[in-house]
């Protein structure tokens, strides 16, 4: 999506250990227009696959996906990390979180996604794709459908993206990231 590339071309930050912070924009202040936008992208790539729920995890995968929910006018669950004291009885798995370098649990409440459910997973970046995976073993557990899973920036140069193709999920990302350089800051995209 020629638009976001833009976006994060002018607005985002590479740092060291390969994370780009694209606070501005997407995980901290954020541009609605710019997601909705993103959210119609995703429905037009989606829209014949009878899609009725959407998942993502907080918090930065929050604000796309409600967008994303209300062009298919279904519901969005976002799966929480930690231990919560209002959640009652949960699925959960254990991801390793890219940013905090550290395993976190994340839960869904049984029966928030019901067997046969079809799900588009939507999540702001894919790295090595422990995030992904962590929401499809749940998903699964529910016995639900994966049908495909939305990222808004794939960093192309790590293998979540092949290791989820691979199992073959329908891997949709708006951006691919081919190589990005911390010292001359300089970002190379996929051709998509
Ligand atoms: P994965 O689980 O695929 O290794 O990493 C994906 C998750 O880690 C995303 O949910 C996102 O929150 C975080 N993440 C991974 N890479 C980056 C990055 O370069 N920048 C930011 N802001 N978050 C990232």
């Amino acid at each position: 999506m020629k638009l976001l590339e833009e976006e994060i071309r002018s607005r985002g930050q590479i740092l060291p250990g390969n994370v780009l912070k694209v606070n501005s924009f997407l995980n901290h202040k954020i541009d609605p227009m710019l997601l909705e936008k993103m959210a119609e992208e995703w429905y037009q790539l989606f829209k014949n696959d009878n899609i009725n729920k959407v998942v993502t995890i907080e918090s930065s995968g929050i604000a796309m996906a409600i967008l994303v929910a209300l062009k298919f006018k279904c519901e969005l669950v976002f799966a929480k990390k930690g231990k919560s004291s209002t959640l009652g009885n949960v699925l959960t798995a254990s991801v390793y979180s890219y940013t905090k370098s550290k395993e976190v649990l994340i839960s869904i409440e049984r029966g928030y996604i019901k067997e046969d459910d079809n799900v588009l997973i939507i999540d702001d970046f894919l790295a090595n794709g422990s995030a992904a995976e962590g929401l499809i073993s749940i998903i699964q557990y529910a016995k639900a459908n994966v049908k495909g899973i939305g990222i808004a920036i794939e960093k192309g140069f790590q293998d979540g993206g092949q290791k989820l193709r691979s199992q073959g999920y329908r891997v949709e990302s708006l951006a691919i990231i081919d190589k990005m350089d911390y010292d001359t800051q300089t970002i190379e995209f996929k051709q998509i």
